[in-house]
């Protein structure tokens, strides 16, 4: 849909079983206040360093680090997330935001997309339909013209950006070595909430200026993604052989097991 336009009637149904994507700084307020946020990781196989790459690649390399499983060269994604069932625990009884001058990019941003190869597309939102029929333009030609919402998306994919390398040495620190595959799931890791604080909270410059750890597992539920990162000499781990407990598989596709697990 080209053109949109749009107004806010702070109906409070977006503020409701949510995966939120948060900033470092945003992840530190959010714990600050007594929320819980996890650690969302995928990878992309990032064999050589193309010469020119499509914008969905670049995308991707921005928001990514370099390491590697086993004999496979892989970029990996962490995104830290606060994630509620129900109400967020900053929605008040009005359906107002408790920490409005505070609120996440993200939430600011709704409903626009984040992940600029994502249309907007007012069925696929929680918005009541009175919210599309203001006179307030929000898209034109499939671009946001909002000012604060544009503003938002800009800042957010900037400090994305900046947090990539913290979130190397984070993973390293937190012992975090397992992510799905881009496009077919994720692995939530759920550190301790003051562990994840005291990490998060350290100063951004002070690293040990180690190259974060090239022992990532890579996690699927597809038998045929598992006998092919094998062949490559990549570190997979089917589902079920996967340990569980804080770590948890969110998958895109129905389990597709192998007949036999790899010992
Ligand atoms: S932080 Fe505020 S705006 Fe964001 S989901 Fe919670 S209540 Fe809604
Ligand atoms: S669902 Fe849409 S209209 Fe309702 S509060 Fe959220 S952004 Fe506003």
């Amino acid at each position: 849909m080209s053109d949109l336009n749009f107004n806010c009637t702070q109906c409070g149904k977006c503020c409701h079983d949510l995966r939120l994507p948060l900033t470092r700084k945003e992840a530190i307020g959010w714990l600050e206040r007594g929320g819980s946020v996890e650690v969302l990781c995928e990878a992309v196989p990032w064999v050589t360093e193309p010469a020119a790459m499509d914008a969905v690649a670049m995308h991707k390399r921005r928001r990514s680090f370099s390491t590697s499983s086993g004999e496979l060269p892989i970029r990996v994604i962490a995104v830290l997330t606060a994630n509620f069932a129900g109400a967020c625990p900053h929605l008040r009884s009005d359906m107002r935001c408790g920490i409005y001058d505070s609120r996440p990019h993200v939430c600011r941003i709704y409903p626009a997309e984040v992940n600029p190869f994502i249309s907007l597309s007012p069925g696929h939102k929680k918005c009541p339909p009175e919210a599309w029929t203001s006179s307030n333009p929000f898209m034109r030609a499939g671009k946001v013209v909002d000012a604060q919402t544009q503003l938002h998306i800009t800042l957010l994919q900037h400090e994305d950006q900046l947090d990539v390398s913290f979130k190397a040495e984070a993973c390293e620190e937190l012992a975090i070595r397992s992510a799905g595959l881009s496009n077919e799931g994720f692995v939530v890791h759920r550190p301790s909430c003051a562990t994840l604080l005291s990490v998060l909270q350290r100063d951004a410059t002070v690293g040990d200026g180690k190259p974060p750890a090239s022992n990532w597992e890579l996690v699927t539920n597809q038998a045929t993604t598992l006998e092919a990162l094998r062949q490559v000499g990549a570190k997979p781990l089917y589902t079920t052989m996967f340990a569980g407990g804080a770590l948890q598989y969110l998958g895109f596709h129905p389990d597709s097991p192998p007949n036999v697990l790899p010992s």
